[in-house]
């Protein structure tokens, strides 16, 4: 398969949709151990680049990545604004000059979650989006590699992300503000969990 930006704007419209549905309930799960700011942070970065993007679906898939990225590090403050920036530029770095296909990307989405890790100094079990994009990264990267078909691998993928958000709940926060609280951090999905998860959930669906 193939992969170019032509889907970006069918891409986009559906994280859009997805994200504001779910509007009311993330920020409840932010407010209890974060600030209640993430939705808006997400949502500020993703009319950026709703307004963008029929200019990335013309460029090609390695610009494209930088294009993304730079459109959220402007748009979103926020720790997810940075760690999200980061990633989508460690993708244009690490597809450059590579086979446009999912090989590649599984392989670069990979390395973007290492990327994302050292900057934020997180890692799995801490209670944040790396919960969900590690796991997904890591079978993402098993699937593409053993050659399954792909409406199985996003099938896959999806529940693995489900499984990383409902894996956060009795965490104990060590990174970000929800570690502000400390022991209170358990008993709570982390919201940051919860959006990657409801993203990869929305472009599988397109895909599919
Ligand atoms: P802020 O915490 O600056 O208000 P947001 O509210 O937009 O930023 O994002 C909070 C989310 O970011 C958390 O729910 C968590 O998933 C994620 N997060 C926070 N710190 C880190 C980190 N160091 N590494 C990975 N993810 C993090
Ligand atoms: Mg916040």
């Amino acid at each position: 398969m193939s992969i170019t930006p032509a889907k970006f704007p069918e891409l986009i419209h559906a994280i859009a949709t997805s994200i504001n549905e779910h509007a009311d309930a993330i920020t409840e799960l932010d407010q209890a151990i974060g600030d209640g700011d993430h939705v808006f942070n997400l949502q500020r970065g993703i009319e950026a680049l709703q307004s963008h993007s029929a200019e990335i679906a013309g460029l090609d898939w390695t610009a494209a990545w930088q294009k993304i990225g730079m459109t959220v590090m402007a748009a979103i403050g926020g720790a997810s604004g940075s760690l999200y920036a980061t990633l989508f530029i460690s993708l244009n770095k690490n597809s450059k000059d590579k086979p446009a296909d999912l090989a590649t990307f599984a392989e670069a989405f990979q390395l973007g979650i290492e990327a994302v890790k050292q900057r934020g100094k997180a890692d799995v079990g801490e209670k944040t989006m790396l919960d969900v994009l590690v796991p997904v990264a890591n079978a993402l990267k098993q699937d593409v590699t053993e050659g399954k078909p792909l409406t199985d691998i996003l099938d896959h993928i999806c529940q693995v992300a489900e499984a990383g958000v409902e894996s956060t709940r009795e965490m104990l926060a060590t990174k970000g503000r929800a570690s502000f609280l400390g022991e209170r951090s358990k008993g709570h999905i982390d919201a940051g969990a919860k959006t990657a998860q409801l993203m990869i959930a929305a472009i599988a669906e397109v895909l599919k």
